[in-house]
Protein backbone atom coordinates (compact mmCIF):
# COMPACT_ATOMS: atom_id res chain seq x y z
CA UNK A 1 0.00 0.00 0.00
CA UNK A 2 1.46 3.33 -0.64
CA UNK A 3 2.14 5.97 1.58
CA UNK A 4 1.52 9.26 1.46
CA UNK A 5 4.67 10.70 1.01
CA UNK A 6 5.04 12.14 -2.86
CA UNK A 7 8.80 11.82 -4.27
CA UNK A 8 10.57 13.41 -6.93
CA UNK A 9 13.54 11.34 -8.98
CA UNK A 10 15.63 13.85 -11.28
CA UNK A 11 18.11 11.08 -13.40
CA UNK A 12 15.65 8.61 -13.27
CA UNK A 13 16.21 7.38 -16.92
CA UNK A 14 19.88 6.66 -15.58
CA UNK A 15 21.64 3.95 -13.63
CA UNK A 16 21.45 5.03 -9.90
CA UNK A 17 18.02 7.04 -10.62
CA UNK A 18 15.92 4.26 -11.89
CA UNK A 19 17.24 1.75 -9.36
CA UNK A 20 16.41 4.41 -6.53
CA UNK A 21 12.84 4.84 -8.33
CA UNK A 22 12.29 1.11 -7.69
CA UNK A 23 13.75 0.80 -4.04
CA UNK A 24 11.37 4.13 -3.54
CA UNK A 25 8.55 1.78 -4.84
CA UNK A 26 9.10 -0.66 -2.47
CA UNK A 27 9.33 1.30 0.30
CA UNK A 28 5.23 2.40 -0.91
CA UNK A 29 6.16 5.69 -2.04
CA UNK A 30 4.65 7.55 -4.73
CA UNK A 31 7.43 8.68 -6.74
CA UNK A 32 7.68 10.59 -10.32
CA UNK A 33 10.72 10.19 -12.46
CA UNK A 34 12.04 12.97 -14.65
CA UNK A 35 14.72 12.59 -17.13
CA UNK A 36 15.67 13.42 -21.14
CA UNK A 37 14.94 10.11 -21.65
CA UNK A 38 13.55 6.95 -20.16
CA UNK A 39 15.54 4.15 -18.62
CA UNK A 40 17.67 2.38 -21.51
CA UNK A 41 17.45 -0.88 -19.93
CA UNK A 42 14.05 -1.73 -18.17
CA UNK A 43 11.00 -0.06 -17.93
CA UNK A 44 10.66 2.37 -14.77
CA UNK A 45 8.76 1.22 -12.05
CA UNK A 46 8.17 5.30 -11.43
CA UNK A 47 4.07 5.93 -10.83
CA UNK A 48 4.55 9.16 -13.61
CA UNK A 49 7.60 9.73 -15.74
CA UNK A 50 8.31 13.16 -17.80
CA UNK A 51 10.60 13.48 -20.04
CA UNK A 52 12.08 16.94 -19.03
CA UNK A 53 15.13 19.26 -19.73
CA UNK A 54 16.50 20.03 -16.25
CA UNK A 55 18.33 23.05 -17.61
CA UNK A 56 15.83 25.22 -18.19
CA UNK A 57 13.68 27.00 -15.12
CA UNK A 58 10.10 26.36 -16.04
CA UNK A 59 10.66 22.63 -16.81
CA UNK A 60 12.11 22.60 -12.91
CA UNK A 61 9.05 24.10 -11.59
CA UNK A 62 6.98 21.38 -13.20
CA UNK A 63 9.32 18.58 -12.46
CA UNK A 64 9.12 19.63 -8.81
CA UNK A 65 5.04 20.20 -8.75
CA UNK A 66 3.35 18.43 -5.36
CA UNK A 67 6.07 16.63 -4.37
CA UNK A 68 7.33 16.30 -0.38
CA UNK A 69 10.93 15.06 -1.41
CA UNK A 70 13.41 15.89 -4.26
CA UNK A 71 16.18 13.32 -5.03
CA UNK A 72 18.35 15.20 -7.46
CA UNK A 73 20.54 12.71 -9.46
CA UNK A 74 20.06 14.50 -13.22
CA UNK A 75 23.76 15.14 -14.68
CA UNK A 76 25.27 15.76 -17.43
CA UNK A 77 28.10 13.02 -16.43
CA UNK A 78 29.98 9.98 -17.23
CA UNK A 79 33.32 8.05 -16.64
CA UNK A 80 36.68 9.58 -16.83
CA UNK A 81 36.73 9.32 -20.53
CA UNK A 82 34.26 11.42 -20.55
CA UNK A 83 34.77 13.82 -17.38
CA UNK A 84 38.28 14.57 -18.54
CA UNK A 85 36.96 15.94 -22.35
CA UNK A 86 34.06 17.82 -21.76
CA UNK A 87 34.93 20.69 -19.32
CA UNK A 88 32.38 23.39 -20.51
CA UNK A 89 29.68 21.41 -21.60
CA UNK A 90 29.42 19.79 -17.74
CA UNK A 91 30.13 22.69 -16.07
CA UNK A 92 27.15 24.54 -18.27
CA UNK A 93 24.85 22.13 -18.12
CA UNK A 94 24.90 20.83 -14.73
CA UNK A 95 24.93 24.18 -13.03
CA UNK A 96 21.78 24.78 -14.40
CA UNK A 97 20.36 21.83 -13.55
CA UNK A 98 21.29 22.26 -9.80
CA UNK A 99 20.45 25.78 -9.59
CA UNK A 100 17.45 25.30 -11.43
CA UNK A 101 15.67 22.23 -9.75
CA UNK A 102 16.65 23.70 -5.90
CA UNK A 103 15.27 27.01 -6.73
CA UNK A 104 12.32 25.71 -8.16
CA UNK A 105 12.51 22.51 -5.37
CA UNK A 106 11.87 25.85 -2.68
CA UNK A 107 9.11 27.15 -4.62
CA UNK A 108 7.11 24.70 -4.51
CA UNK A 109 7.62 24.26 -1.47
CA UNK A 110 9.59 20.54 -1.34
CA UNK A 111 10.72 19.80 2.53
CA UNK A 112 13.89 17.79 1.81
CA UNK A 113 16.38 17.75 -1.20
CA UNK A 114 18.91 15.77 -1.06
CA UNK A 115 21.96 15.84 -3.93
CA UNK A 116 23.93 13.97 -5.35
CA UNK A 117 27.53 15.02 -5.32
CA UNK A 118 30.76 13.12 -5.88
CA UNK A 119 33.99 11.91 -4.32
CA UNK A 120 35.42 13.96 -7.33
CA UNK A 121 34.75 17.13 -4.96
CA UNK A 122 38.29 16.02 -3.34
CA UNK A 123 40.92 17.79 -3.98
CA UNK A 124 43.99 16.38 -5.99
CA UNK A 125 46.82 17.33 -3.55
CA UNK A 126 45.19 14.46 -1.35
CA UNK A 127 45.13 11.96 -4.43
CA UNK A 128 48.96 11.82 -5.60
CA UNK A 129 49.64 8.38 -4.38
CA UNK A 130 47.79 4.85 -5.09
CA UNK A 131 48.15 4.17 -1.66
CA UNK A 132 46.08 6.88 -0.81
CA UNK A 133 44.91 7.62 2.50
CA UNK A 134 41.30 7.22 2.75
CA UNK A 135 39.09 10.90 1.99
CA UNK A 136 37.01 12.19 4.73
CA UNK A 137 34.38 14.91 4.29
CA UNK A 138 36.20 17.72 6.13
CA UNK A 139 39.33 16.90 3.75
CA UNK A 140 37.53 18.80 0.64
CA UNK A 141 39.42 22.05 1.47
CA UNK A 142 41.32 24.21 0.50
CA UNK A 143 39.39 23.02 -2.40
CA UNK A 144 41.21 21.60 -5.99
CA UNK A 145 38.86 19.05 -7.66
CA UNK A 146 40.31 17.94 -10.83
CA UNK A 147 37.98 18.50 -12.99
CA UNK A 148 34.97 20.34 -13.97
CA UNK A 149 32.84 18.04 -12.88
CA UNK A 150 34.51 18.27 -9.29
CA UNK A 151 33.81 22.11 -9.43
CA UNK A 152 30.09 22.08 -10.40
CA UNK A 153 29.34 19.09 -7.87
CA UNK A 154 31.16 21.51 -4.95
CA UNK A 155 29.35 24.49 -6.04
CA UNK A 156 25.65 22.66 -5.52
CA UNK A 157 26.99 20.89 -2.60
CA UNK A 158 27.34 24.98 -1.33
CA UNK A 159 24.06 25.68 -2.97
CA UNK A 160 22.53 23.73 -0.58
CA UNK A 161 23.79 24.44 2.48
CA UNK A 162 23.00 28.27 1.78
CA UNK A 163 19.66 27.53 0.52
CA UNK A 164 19.19 25.47 3.74
CA UNK A 165 20.37 27.86 5.93
CA UNK A 166 18.36 31.31 4.66
CA UNK A 167 15.66 29.63 3.09
CA UNK A 168 14.84 26.65 5.73
CA UNK A 169 14.67 23.84 2.88
CA UNK A 170 15.78 20.79 4.41
CA UNK A 171 18.98 19.47 2.34
CA UNK A 172 21.18 16.26 2.53
CA UNK A 173 24.16 15.96 0.54
CA UNK A 174 25.69 12.17 -0.60
CA UNK A 175 29.21 11.95 -2.15
CA UNK A 176 29.12 8.60 -4.17
CA UNK A 177 32.92 6.71 -4.49
CA UNK A 178 32.10 4.76 -7.84
CA UNK A 179 29.31 3.17 -7.99
CA UNK A 180 28.44 0.26 -9.77
CA UNK A 181 25.80 -2.62 -10.94
CA UNK A 182 23.55 -4.03 -13.65
CA UNK A 183 21.31 -1.62 -15.83
CA UNK A 184 23.84 1.45 -16.10
CA UNK A 185 25.70 2.43 -19.05
CA UNK A 186 28.71 -0.16 -20.08
CA UNK A 187 29.65 1.34 -24.35
CA UNK A 188 29.51 4.43 -25.74
CA UNK A 189 31.75 6.45 -24.30
CA UNK A 190 29.98 7.39 -20.88
CA UNK A 191 30.75 4.04 -18.97
CA UNK A 192 32.93 3.79 -15.94
CA UNK A 193 35.75 1.82 -15.18
CA UNK A 194 33.80 -1.74 -13.80
CA UNK A 195 30.96 -1.26 -16.57
CA UNK A 196 34.33 -0.87 -19.12
CA UNK A 197 36.25 -3.78 -18.06
CA UNK A 198 33.29 -6.16 -17.48
CA UNK A 199 32.65 -5.61 -21.32
CA UNK A 200 35.92 -5.34 -22.46
CA UNK A 201 36.50 -9.05 -20.76
CA UNK A 202 33.19 -10.36 -21.94
CA UNK A 203 33.86 -8.93 -25.43
CA UNK A 204 36.87 -11.36 -24.87
CA UNK A 205 35.32 -14.34 -23.79
CA UNK A 206 33.11 -14.30 -26.56
CA UNK A 207 35.02 -13.63 -29.49
CA UNK A 208 38.55 -15.43 -28.17
CA UNK A 209 40.51 -12.11 -28.46
CA UNK A 210 42.05 -12.11 -24.67
CA UNK A 211 43.77 -9.06 -24.81
CA UNK A 212 42.46 -6.42 -23.61
CA UNK A 213 43.07 -2.41 -23.25
CA UNK A 214 44.38 -0.54 -19.88
CA UNK A 215 44.08 3.43 -19.78
CA UNK A 216 47.47 3.67 -17.66
CA UNK A 217 49.65 1.44 -15.95
CA UNK A 218 46.46 0.07 -13.90
CA UNK A 219 47.85 0.75 -10.59
CA UNK A 220 45.78 3.44 -9.46
CA UNK A 221 43.51 2.43 -7.09
CA UNK A 222 39.81 3.09 -6.52
CA UNK A 223 37.04 1.52 -4.29
CA UNK A 224 33.86 0.66 -5.60
CA UNK A 225 30.31 0.55 -4.33
CA UNK A 226 27.01 -1.84 -5.25
CA UNK A 227 24.04 -0.24 -6.30
CA UNK A 228 21.74 -2.19 -3.78
CA UNK A 229 23.73 -0.50 -0.73
CA UNK A 230 23.81 2.93 -2.86
CA UNK A 231 20.08 3.32 -2.95
CA UNK A 232 19.73 1.60 0.60
CA UNK A 233 22.35 4.24 1.95
CA UNK A 234 20.76 7.85 -0.27
CA UNK A 235 17.33 7.04 1.45
CA UNK A 236 18.99 6.56 4.43
CA UNK A 237 20.77 9.96 4.69
CA UNK A 238 17.21 11.45 3.39
CA UNK A 239 15.68 10.07 6.79
CA UNK A 240 18.42 11.14 8.53
CA UNK A 241 18.76 13.95 10.37
CA UNK A 242 22.35 15.27 9.05
CA UNK A 243 22.72 17.87 7.13
CA UNK A 244 26.61 17.75 6.02
CA UNK A 245 27.88 16.28 3.21
CA UNK A 246 28.61 12.23 3.88
CA UNK A 247 30.81 9.79 2.21
CA UNK A 248 28.43 6.92 0.52
CA UNK A 249 31.17 4.11 -0.96
CA UNK A 250 33.21 0.88 0.04
CA UNK A 251 36.36 1.77 1.64
CA UNK A 252 38.60 -1.28 0.56
CA UNK A 253 40.81 -0.11 -1.92
CA UNK A 254 41.73 -1.95 -5.53
CA UNK A 255 44.02 -0.87 -8.56
CA UNK A 256 42.07 -0.99 -11.97
CA UNK A 257 44.75 -4.55 -12.53
CA UNK A 258 43.16 -5.76 -9.58
CA UNK A 259 39.51 -5.03 -10.67
CA UNK A 260 40.63 -6.66 -14.19
CA UNK A 261 41.50 -9.86 -12.47
CA UNK A 262 38.58 -10.12 -10.17
CA UNK A 263 36.31 -9.93 -13.41
CA UNK A 264 38.28 -12.53 -15.72
CA UNK A 265 38.49 -15.06 -12.79
CA UNK A 266 34.50 -14.27 -12.79
CA UNK A 267 34.29 -14.68 -16.44
CA UNK A 268 36.86 -17.85 -16.28
CA UNK A 269 39.21 -16.65 -18.88
CA UNK A 270 42.84 -15.37 -18.34
CA UNK A 271 43.25 -12.16 -20.52
CA UNK A 272 46.55 -10.06 -21.58
CA UNK A 273 47.00 -6.32 -20.21
CA UNK A 274 47.74 -3.93 -23.04
CA UNK A 275 48.40 -0.34 -21.15
CA UNK A 276 47.70 2.30 -23.23
CA UNK A 277 47.69 6.46 -22.74
CA UNK A 278 44.28 7.49 -21.82
CA UNK A 279 42.72 9.49 -18.85
CA UNK A 280 43.41 7.50 -15.21
CA UNK A 281 41.81 10.44 -13.10
CA UNK A 282 43.61 11.01 -9.37
CA UNK A 283 46.14 8.46 -8.48
CA UNK A 284 44.52 7.03 -5.87
CA UNK A 285 41.17 7.20 -4.13
CA UNK A 286 39.00 5.91 -0.97
CA UNK A 287 36.52 6.44 0.73
CA UNK A 288 36.55 6.96 4.58
CA UNK A 289 33.28 5.98 6.12
CA UNK A 290 33.82 7.36 9.39
CA UNK A 291 31.05 9.76 9.34
CA UNK A 292 28.54 7.30 7.06
CA UNK A 293 29.00 4.63 10.19
CA UNK A 294 27.94 7.39 12.75
CA UNK A 295 25.13 9.22 10.64
CA UNK A 296 23.07 6.02 9.56
CA UNK A 297 24.38 3.45 11.68
CA UNK A 298 25.00 1.36 8.48
CA UNK A 299 27.72 0.97 6.25
CA UNK A 300 27.76 -0.71 2.53
CA UNK A 301 28.07 -4.85 2.86
CA UNK A 302 27.84 -6.38 -0.75
CA UNK A 303 31.53 -7.09 -1.35
CA UNK A 304 33.03 -6.02 -4.53
CA UNK A 305 32.92 -9.62 -5.78
CA UNK A 306 29.42 -10.52 -5.42
CA UNK A 307 28.53 -7.23 -7.08
CA UNK A 308 31.07 -7.73 -9.70
CA UNK A 309 29.52 -11.27 -10.09
CA UNK A 310 26.34 -9.97 -10.74
CA UNK A 311 27.33 -6.94 -12.69
CA UNK A 312 29.18 -8.95 -15.08
CA UNK A 313 26.63 -11.59 -15.78
CA UNK A 314 24.22 -8.92 -16.90
CA UNK A 315 27.09 -7.13 -19.01
CA UNK A 316 27.95 -10.58 -21.19
CA UNK A 317 24.61 -10.56 -21.88
CA UNK A 318 24.26 -7.53 -23.26
CA UNK A 319 27.71 -8.26 -25.24
CA UNK A 320 26.50 -10.93 -26.52
CA UNK A 321 23.60 -9.55 -28.11
CA UNK A 322 25.14 -6.72 -29.37
CA UNK A 323 27.58 -9.30 -31.13
CA UNK A 324 24.73 -11.40 -32.28
CA UNK A 325 23.18 -7.96 -33.97
CA UNK A 326 23.05 -7.28 -37.62
CA UNK A 327 25.42 -4.50 -38.92
CA UNK A 328 23.70 -0.82 -38.78
CA UNK A 329 21.20 -1.98 -35.20
CA UNK A 330 23.85 -1.31 -33.15
CA UNK A 331 24.28 2.37 -34.74
CA UNK A 332 20.78 3.11 -34.27
CA UNK A 333 20.27 1.87 -30.83
CA UNK A 334 23.39 3.85 -30.08
CA UNK A 335 21.71 6.80 -31.96
CA UNK A 336 18.23 6.69 -30.00
CA UNK A 337 19.65 6.23 -26.77
CA UNK A 338 21.89 9.50 -26.70
CA UNK A 339 20.24 12.26 -24.51
CA UNK A 340 21.89 15.06 -26.65
CA UNK A 341 19.65 13.38 -29.77
CA UNK A 342 16.70 13.56 -27.84
CA UNK A 343 14.54 16.04 -27.93
CA UNK A 344 15.36 18.46 -25.15
CA UNK A 345 12.16 19.58 -24.75
CA UNK A 346 9.37 16.56 -23.98
CA UNK A 347 6.65 18.98 -22.33
CA UNK A 348 3.99 17.32 -20.01
CA UNK A 349 4.39 12.96 -21.13
CA UNK A 350 2.94 10.67 -19.42
CA UNK A 351 4.84 7.48 -19.75
CA UNK A 352 3.50 4.76 -21.72
CA UNK A 353 6.64 2.47 -20.70
CA UNK A 354 5.87 2.76 -16.82
CA UNK A 355 4.62 -0.34 -14.76
P1 LIG B 1 23.64 8.58 -15.29
O1 LIG B 1 24.36 9.34 -16.35
O2 LIG B 1 23.30 7.16 -15.56
O3 LIG B 1 22.31 9.34 -14.87
C1 LIG B 1 22.19 10.74 -14.94
C2 LIG B 1 20.89 11.03 -15.67
O4 LIG B 1 20.70 12.45 -15.73
C3 LIG B 1 20.90 10.52 -17.12
O5 LIG B 1 19.84 9.61 -17.34
C4 LIG B 1 20.72 11.78 -17.94
O6 LIG B 1 19.91 11.62 -19.11
C5 LIG B 1 20.06 12.73 -16.95
N1 LIG B 1 20.22 14.10 -17.39
C6 LIG B 1 21.33 14.69 -17.92
N2 LIG B 1 21.06 15.95 -18.28
C7 LIG B 1 19.76 16.17 -17.97
C8 LIG B 1 18.90 17.27 -18.14
N3 LIG B 1 19.34 18.42 -18.70
N4 LIG B 1 17.62 17.16 -17.73
C9 LIG B 1 17.14 16.00 -17.19
N5 LIG B 1 17.94 14.91 -17.01
C10 LIG B 1 19.21 15.00 -17.41
O7 LIG B 1 24.53 8.71 -13.97
P2 LIG B 1 24.41 7.96 -12.57
O8 LIG B 1 25.61 7.09 -12.44
O9 LIG B 1 23.07 7.38 -12.42
O10 LIG B 1 24.60 9.19 -11.59
C11 LIG B 1 23.52 9.80 -10.88
C12 LIG B 1 24.06 10.97 -10.08
O11 LIG B 1 25.07 10.52 -9.19
C13 LIG B 1 24.71 12.06 -10.93
O12 LIG B 1 24.43 13.32 -10.37
C14 LIG B 1 26.19 11.77 -10.79
O13 LIG B 1 26.98 12.91 -11.01
C15 LIG B 1 26.26 11.24 -9.38
N6 LIG B 1 27.44 10.37 -9.17
C16 LIG B 1 27.47 9.13 -9.70
C17 LIG B 1 28.59 8.32 -9.47
C18 LIG B 1 28.68 6.92 -10.02
O14 LIG B 1 29.64 6.22 -9.69
N7 LIG B 1 27.74 6.46 -10.82
C19 LIG B 1 29.67 8.80 -8.72
C20 LIG B 1 29.59 10.09 -8.19
C21 LIG B 1 28.46 10.86 -8.40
Amino acid sequence: MKSSKRVLVTGAGGFIGHHLVTHLEGLGAWVRGVDLKYPEYGLTDADEFEVLDLRRWDNCLQATRGVDEVYALAADMGGMGFISAHHAQILHNNSLINLHSLDAARVNGVQRYLYTSSACVYPEYRQLDANVTPLKEEDVYPAQPQDAYGWEKLIAERLCMHYREEYGIVTRVVRFHNIFGPLGTWDGGREKAPAAICRKVAVAKLTGAHEIEIWGDGEQTRSFCYIDDCVIGIHKLMESDYAEPVNLGQDRMVTINQLVDIVATIAGIRVTEKHVPGPQGVRGRNSDNTRLRQVLGWEPTISLEEGLERTYAWIEEQVRRQLAEPIGVTAEREYLSDPAKTPSDGGWQTDRRSR
